[in-house]
């Protein structure tokens, strides 16, 4: 439980926001997710403003339990962490993921790429580079179809190990991506070092946007920034076509959203895809 940061931490508080006696509940039923299957993964896509065509599907675990309902990733993400469960669970969802893609493939989406969000207890453990490896060869993914997201404080709580990783990773053709971006530390020096494709602006910027003239002035750096480190820069929480349209107008590569879609069941994502109603927009 020691190799969290700031980002986690943040985690934390909404874990510890629950009472002693649900936590203590919810991480005793959190060791039997997976053996009574209570887990699932919805997914959802992102929209390229370049080419107008869905650029990729971000896989987020959901947990359903029978005794205790529907319970957030916020919330269970952390317990999972401190339990060391999310070992498991994140080979699961990895696993699934790409199970996942293996059937949009056989439907002629061979081109879209999974996107799966990786923990810090992951990537430091020294093996987590064959388990990925091992997965891919198992599902039959190639290795660019994969994009791990990882958070700026996976990255800088560990940078020396992280690093060695995430070469690992650049060395198979994995792509990598800093999610919730602008929210952590890291510097720029350090992120020119690191083997990473893409940005992922987190929501709390993209909120106020069209009001905010900060807001704005951080995008629009981010944006400068990441196009001048040759990286696909991405705008997450996307809701309103204010939004999506101001993104376009400042050169931003990517968007994922509600106004796009919400995280849906892997059953309707070919259908999305190809029915194709998001074309032309924003
Ligand atoms: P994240 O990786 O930043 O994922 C984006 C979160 O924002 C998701 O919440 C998504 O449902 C939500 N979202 C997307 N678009 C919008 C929008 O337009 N408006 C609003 N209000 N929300 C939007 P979710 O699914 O509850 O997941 C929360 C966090 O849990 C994720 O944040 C990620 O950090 C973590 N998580 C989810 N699945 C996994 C996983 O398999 N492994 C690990 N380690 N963490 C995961
Ligand atoms: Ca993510
Ligand atoms: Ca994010
Ligand atoms: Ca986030």
């Amino acid at each position: 439980a020691k190799a969290v940061g700031r980002r986690t931490s943040m985690r934390y508080e909404a874990a510890m926001d629950l009472d002693v006696q649900r936590r203590a509940t919810l991480s005793a039923a959190l060791r039997t997710v997976l053996d009574r299957n209570e887990l699932s993964l919805a997914y959802q896509p992102r929209l390229s403003l370049v080419s107008n065509q869905i650029a990729g599907v971000e896989a987020l675990l959901r947990w359903h339990s029978p005794e205790h309902g529907q319970i957030h990733p916020a919330q269970f993400i952390p317990l999972a962490e401190e339990t060391g469960m999310i070992l498991e669970i994140g080979e699961w969802a990895l696993t699934e993921a790409c199970r996942a893609l293996a059937n949009w493939r056989e439907a002629g989406l061979t081109d879209l790429p999974i996107a799966v969000n990786v923990s810090s207890l992951q990537l430091l453990r020294g093996e987590f580079p064959q388990v990925v490896e091992r997965v891919l060869a198992k599902t039959g993914i190639p290795a660019n179809r994969l994009e791990l997201e990882l958070t700026e404080s996976v990255l800088m709580d560990n940078p020396a190990e992280a690093s060695i990783s995430l070469q690992q990773f650049r060395r198979i053709g994995v792509n990598l991506a800093i999610d919730d971006f602008g929210t952590g530390y890291s510097s720029l020096a350090y992120l020119k070092r690191l083997p990473i494709t893409m940005l992922k602006i987190d929501k709390e910027f993209i909120d106020d946007l069209a009001e905010n003239t900060d807001d704005a002035a951080i995008t629009t750096t981010i944006i400068a920034m990441g196009h001048s480190l040759g990286l696909t820069v991405v705008a997450e929480g996307v809701e309103t076509s204010t939004q999506a349209q101001w993104l376009r107008d400042h050169r931003c590569d990517e968007i994922q959203g509600y106004w796009l879609a919400e995280p849906m069941p892997a059953a309707e994502v070919t259908r999305f895809i190809q029915d194709r109603s998001w074309a032309g927009a924003p």
